[in-house]
């Protein structure tokens, strides 16, 4: 027997409309490339959307054409990402951190055909220009006064926006319609696509705030350092106004004294970002004494947190949550949220349970399987590869078989390249990435937790484990650091202050001090590059031929 309700299909334009009728106090805050601070309620972001969406319409775009978006977090991206969806459109959001290469290769892979950019990257766009598909439109995202001499045959944002009407027919797209598109920073190979849906965007809208319950409040402002050019900014920019929260953008600039600044002056409540952002804000925290005006909440993902940093933030009282989660989920898969047991808990068991990587969320299922696929109990003792299946995980990757015929299972689960364990509590410990893990001797070396002794040597302001070639061993991790200061302490004092949480066998055989170390265009430590850089390097057991 049916049930008889109603059947709403789920579209994205719904959350910009609830929050236009149902938060009317609540908008986007946005420091703009133009240095100004602007402003504007939620209402006023769905005009705006509704007119780019009557613009897009004219410019001759329909159902499935992909737009494709360069810009920073600000009230003008957001609007894209809503018009753009809401009028049948892919929303695809280029990162601007890939290589040339790459960047040419996803625009021609997506088959974009406009592509907006902010101010900040029309060298880039010119450089390309020769290489770009033909018939590619550009829009500037900027008013007339601001528009720069370009070699870029451009469009203005805000003229075009200007001439068009407040409201919009929005179609009732079957939910299933494609939504937005978003490539994978490519570690490897080519970047792969995530095609989201309105359904899994609203779903997943959905899921994080439900559950991630210490960052969402009506009423509260949050910051999404997270970019909105990478996986939708966690999903911020649509699970904020379905909280009825202020969006507050911090643009282009995201250093620590830039971020400090921001918050400090618009109340952030909650930021979300990568740790190298919150060590960013933590220097510029040290340095004044005290944590920007209302900050109360941080979640950290897209790498493991660091348990000194956990430590550094809860100790100046906000709290910190960690999530889990990747390009091809939508991306957030857990939350960090504890129960009200570990109130009032010694600090350690809480700085224990905050440096896992949380439960999943509802609608997330995980699957740990060892070497021959067979599953794994979830006891927290047995490692194994981490599968996901749920309706924000993807089906398989935009145009490319053979990518989704690698990372689908024979039961229809998505392989995140994780290696990881699930407790009996639910909790999810990601041991690191199946690519960085060291193997040595058979056995095998978390270099995330290598990663965290080390961090807590106050010596060290950041580091990163890599696996150097070993002839017997196989691999044998070598540490590459950052120094806080200028002491710069011999491998043997790295070591022994690691040696209580470790193996003998399990401790880096070298250490490297550099002055930083690489990135990847998501914003963490890129191992990759660290490993191109150390292709011709030696383990110093085996130097002078000595094996
Ligand atoms: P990129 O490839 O640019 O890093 P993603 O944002 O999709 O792009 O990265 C997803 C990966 O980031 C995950 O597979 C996992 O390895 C890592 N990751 C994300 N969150 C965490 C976390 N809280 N702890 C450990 N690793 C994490």
């Amino acid at each position: 027997m049916q049930g008889a309700m109603m059947h709403r299909p789920l579209r994205i334009i719904d959350i910009l409309r609830h929050a236009a009728e149902a938060h009317g106090d609540e908008g986007i805050v946005s420091a703009r490339v133009e240095g100004d601070l602007h402003r504007q309620s939620y209402a006023q972001t769905l005009a705006r959307a509704a007119g780019l969406a009557h613009a897009l319409t004219a410019l001759g775009m329909r159902t499935g054409d992909r737009v494709a978006t360069l810009a920073w977090n600000g009230h003008r991206h957001v609007e894209m990402y809503y018009a753009i969806s809401g009028m049948g459109a892919v929303c695809h959001t280029i990162n601007p951190r890939l290589s040339r290469e790459q960047l040419l290769y996803i625009i021609h892979h997506a088959g974009d055909r406009l592509l907006f950019l902010d101010l900040t990257f029309i060298p880039l766009i010119e450089s390309l220009l020769s290489n770009l598909p033909e018939g590619l439109r550009f829009v500037i995202l900027t008013d007339r006064a601001h528009m720069p001499e370009t070699t870029l045959d451009a469009l203005c944002y805000e003229e075009l926006l200007s001439a068009q009407p407040g409201d919009f027919p929005w179609p009732d797209l079957p939910e299933d319609t494609a939504s937005g598109l978003c490539y994978t920073s490519g570690t490897t190979g080519n970047p792969k696509g995530a095609l989201y849906s309105h359904r899994s965007t609203v779903l997943h809208a959905l899921q994080v705030p439900i559950c991630q319950t210490s960052s969402f409040r009506a009423g509260r402002r949050i910051l999404p350092v997270v970019p909105l050019f990478h996986v939708n900014a966690w999903g911020l920019p649509y699970t904020a106004p379905l909280a009825g929260m202020t969006l507050v953008m911090p643009g282009p600039h995201l250093d620590g004294a830039s971020l400090f600044r921001l918050m400090d002056g618009e109340d952030v409540y909650s930021a979300w970002g990568v740790p190298t952002v919150w060590a960013g804000l933590l220097a510029e925290i040290e340095a004044q004494g005290r944590i920007p005006q209302g900050f109360g909440d941080l979640l950290v993902g897209g790498s493991a947190a660091p348990r000194v940093m956990i430590d550094a933030y809860e100790a100046r009282g906000v709290n910190v949550a960690q999530a889990w989660g990747m390009t091809e989920m939508s991306p957030i898969g857990t939350h960090g949220v504890l129960p009200p047991r570990y109130e009032g808990a010694r600090a350690e068991d809480l700085i224990a349970a905050k440096c896992c990587a949380g439960r999943r969320l509802f609608g997330v299922e995980f699957k740990i399987v060892d070497d021959t696929g067979r599953r794994l109990p979830h006891d927290g003792q047995a490692v194994g590869e981490l599968y996901v299946r749920g309706n924000t995980v993807i089906s398989g990757y935009f145009e490319n078989p053979e990518a989704t015929h690698a990372a689908i299972d024979a039961e229809g689960w998505f392989g995140t390249g994780d290696v990881a364990s699930v407790d009996a509590e639910g909790r999810l410990v990601i041991r690191d990435r199946a690519k960085d893990l060291v193997k040595s001797g058979g056995e095998w070396i978390s270099s995330i937790d290598l990663e965290n002794a080390a961090l807590s040597h106050p010596a060290i302001a950041a580091c990163a484990v890599v696996a150097m070639p070993h002839p017997k061993w196989d691999e044998r991790p070598v540490l590459v650091a950052v120094a806080a200061d200028t002491a710069r302490p011999a491998l043997e004092e790295v070591q022994a202050h690691m040696a209580p949480h470790f193996a003998r066998w399990q401790l880096p055989d070298d250490l490297i001090w550099v002055e930083e170390l690489p990135l990847t265009a998501t914003g963490k430590i890129s191992k990759l590059t660290l490993r191109e850089r150390m292709a011709d390097y030696v383990l110093p057991e085996l130097r002078g031929g000595a094996a």
